[in-house]
């Protein structure tokens, strides 16, 4: 059973007669568990008794998306087909402009289904197809416990805010998703011959084929992405890692998170997935839940109501936090280094070397060094502007779950966004500030950075 508050009906145009197919355009949800989008398109195939049809498209330069990201996405998508296949649903992927394509191949469709975005970029794209389309259309969200809008019906002021309405309606929300056996089967159709799809054998030269002008970057040694290798690291993670997360957590010296978030960005794997695993073992665990559901969901609630406020300092912080800052803004700086020594991790500060380094490597950072990094950027910066602009361009750039909510408002945290008031210092006026001196009281923080210096030696 899917809840009704997923299902949002986009478009009330009618079943197309002429249809072949319900058309499904998978964007945010690159998986088949608990995905909410794919059990609906399957629903809704066997209901108007034609098969189903999943289109993927490849935007051939997706705004900050780089090879690294792409990667990373396709090893997922390339796992997806043979999957879908063997439930007998096509599969097509393109590469393009996903309004023309998707409109295209909906001539044939009698519905279209789409999963639901948040960014400002993801929600245009369906605008536009919309305006485009002549079938029933349905958006289905997916990729979140509480639906956006019934998690909270405006942009939250801090997690406090959210949480009791999350914490409320968290176990509503929970149903796993049984996918209907699809009733009529594309059978043995080639999608090549059907939808003009691409193949995806070798993935870097599919890159250098239909996406040349994207930014070159190395793949990340550490991660694989897709559905399985997500489901992977889920199980090792839920075997030990759980029991300890509420200790180890915030320490970057032991590997005491999930590190599922790259996986979570590409919707490679659901929340939804998490928790159940989580608790049909029985496991309490109020801080990863805290994080997972409250934090992540506090991030979209953001994202989603602020549009394109994220991306302005002024737009986007409570008045204390652009007042203190804009009051500090002439503060004298001890360090002022340009972009490319912070993107090489050359500072003087080899904790944050040490952070940057682990990023551009791996494709990841711990969160107790995301926040310690992105606080010593706005010291070393000219301008908290500045600051900011170099944060979400080094962060969407190498982690491979940048360019997500989390990312914009994780950055956004490091600037006083859904955060209090503290005791006021030089250049940081009132935001909450972060030193080394801290790392090392609380941490064994060189202990991090030798683990560091030994996964360089690993991947390099
Ligand atoms: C400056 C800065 C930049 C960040 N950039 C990103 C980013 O680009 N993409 C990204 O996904 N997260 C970002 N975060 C949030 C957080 O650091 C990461 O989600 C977390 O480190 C991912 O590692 P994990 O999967 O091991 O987390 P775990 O601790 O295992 O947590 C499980 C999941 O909960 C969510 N989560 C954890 N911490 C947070 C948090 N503080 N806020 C919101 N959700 C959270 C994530 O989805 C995460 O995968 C950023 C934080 C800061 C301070």
């Amino acid at each position: 059973m899917i809840h009704d508050n997923r299902i949002n009906r986009r478009l009330h145009k009618g079943i197309s007669p002429q249809g072949e197919y319900v058309l499904y355009w998978m964007q945010g949800a690159q998986r088949i568990t608990d995905n909410h989008a794919l059990a609906y398109a399957i629903a809704l195939a066997n209901q108007l008794e034609v098969p189903l049809v999943v289109s993927f498209v490849v935007i051939p330069r997706f705004p900050g998306g780089n090879t690294r990201h792409y990667q990373f996405m396709l090893e997922g998508i390339k796992c997806l087909k043979p999957m879908l296949e063997q439930m007998g649903i096509g599969f097509s992927l393109k590469v393009g402009d996903p309004v023309k394509i998707i409109s295209e191949m909906s001539e044939k469709a009698k519905a279209v289904v789409m999963d639901f975005a948040y960014g400002v970029f993801e929600r245009e794209l369906r605008e536009a197809l919309v305006q485009k389309l002549d079938c029933d259309t349905y958006e289905v969200e997916t990729n979140v416990v509480v639906p956006v809008n019934v998690a909270y019906n405006r942009e939250a002021y801090a997690a406090y805010a959210i949480r009791p309405s999350i914490m409320k309606q968290i176990h509503t929300y929970l149903t796993p998703v049984h996918h209907q056996p699809l009733e009529k089967s594309l059978g043995k159709i080639s999608e090549s011959i059907a939808f003009g799809s691409l193949p995806l054998d070798e993935i870097r030269a599919f890159l250098d084929d239909y996406c040349p002008d994207l930014e070159r970057l190395p793949k990340s040694e550490v991660f694989i992405g897709g559905e399985q290798e997500a489901m992977r690291h889920l199980d090792v993670f839920l075997a030990d890692g759980i029991y300890k997360y509420d200790q180890a957590q915030s320490d970057p010296a032991v590997s005491g998170t999930s590190r599922l978030s790259p996986y979570l960005h590409f919707g490679q794997l659901s929340p939804v997935t998490i928790l159940n695993k989580l608790f049909n073992r029985g496991i309490k665990a109020d801080a990863f839940v805290e994080q997972l559901v409250v934090r992540r969901e506090l991030a979209f609630n953001y994202v989603y109501y602020a549009g394109e406020r994220i991306k302005a300092l002024k737009d986007f912080l409570p008045a204390w936090a652009y007042e203190t800052l804009d009051h500090h803004r002439n503060d004298k700086r001890d360090f002022l280094y340009p972009l490319e020594v912070l993107e090489k991790g050359l500072t003087h500060d080899p904790y944050w070397n040490a952070a940057q380094m682990e990023m551009m490597k791996t494709g990841h950072m711990h969160n107790t060094m995301r926040m310690y990094w992105g606080k010593k950027v706005i010291e070393w910066s000219r301008t908290p502007e500045e600051a900011f602009e170099r944060l979400c361009t080094l962060n969407d750039k190498y982690q491979l779950d940048g360019r997500d909510p989390n990312g914009y408002a994780g950055i956004a945290w490091c600037f006083g966004k859904h955060d209090r008031p503290w005791q006021e210092r030089a250049i940081f006026g009132k935001i909450r500030y972060m030193n080394a001196a801290g790392l090392e009281r609380k941490y064994d923080i060189k202990s991090y950075v030798s683990h560091v210096e030994a996964l360089l030696r690993e991947v390099t």
